[in-house]
């Protein structure tokens, strides 16, 4: 399924570090008719009406502004903290080494609102979680969550279902 999607990810051995295979989205950016598919499935796999697409710096923006569109929906920036100019809610998530902090502004979304968040790839699920919590502290309703990757092997779209979303991937890559 998707393996004409799959065809125009790149795999990139070594990057960032020794050992992770990183998986490059920007071939499949690059290709109209791919990124066009890409997006048509992903907005076809969306259960019911959204009002907001949150997507996740940076890579996450590019799904979640192309998704929101068809969906008739706004989009939400899930930022790295401190880059948001207004009163912000934050969320801390643990890094392999340290940890990070995301952060929304206040005020992005309504009591209730019914809240797609999207992504590039999932692997961990650290930071989709995080996104997750701190939608959730701001009042959303989040009940679904989209990827165009998924790395099954670490777990992070399990994690993320025991967490009541409904999850879904086009691209799942069994070896990381
Ligand atoms: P995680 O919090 O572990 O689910 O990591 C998710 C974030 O890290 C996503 O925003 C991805 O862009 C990035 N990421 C993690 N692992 C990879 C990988 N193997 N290839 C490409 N991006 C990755």
């Amino acid at each position: 399924m998707n393996d004409d999607l799959r065809a125009l990810i790149r795999t990139i051995p070594d990057f960032p570090k020794p050992g992770i295979q990183f998986r490059d989205i920007t071939t499949l950016l690059l290709d109209a008719a791919g990124l066009a598919a890409c997006v048509e499935r992903m907005v076809a796999a969306t259960e019911g009406p959204v009002d907001l697409v949150a997507g996740i710096e940076a890579r996450g923006f590019l799904f979640a502004a192309a998704l929101a569109v068809p969906l008739r929906a706004g989009v939400l920036l899930i930022r790295k903290d401190g880059k948001l100019p207004g009163a912000t809610i934050a969320e801390d998530y643990a890094l392999e080494y340290g940890s990070d902090r995301i952060a929304i502004h206040a005020d992005a979304c309504a009591p209730g609102a019914r809240v797609l968040l999207v992504d590039d790839l999932i692997a961990t699920g650290g930071t989709a979680r995080a996104a997750v919590r701190l939608l959730r502290k701001a009042g959303a309703a989040v009940r679904q969550a989209q990827f165009l990757v998924d790395l099954p092997e670490l777990g992070g779209a399990e994690r993320l279902r025991a967490e009541g979303l409904a999850v879904s991937a086009l691209v799942a890559f069994e070896s990381h």
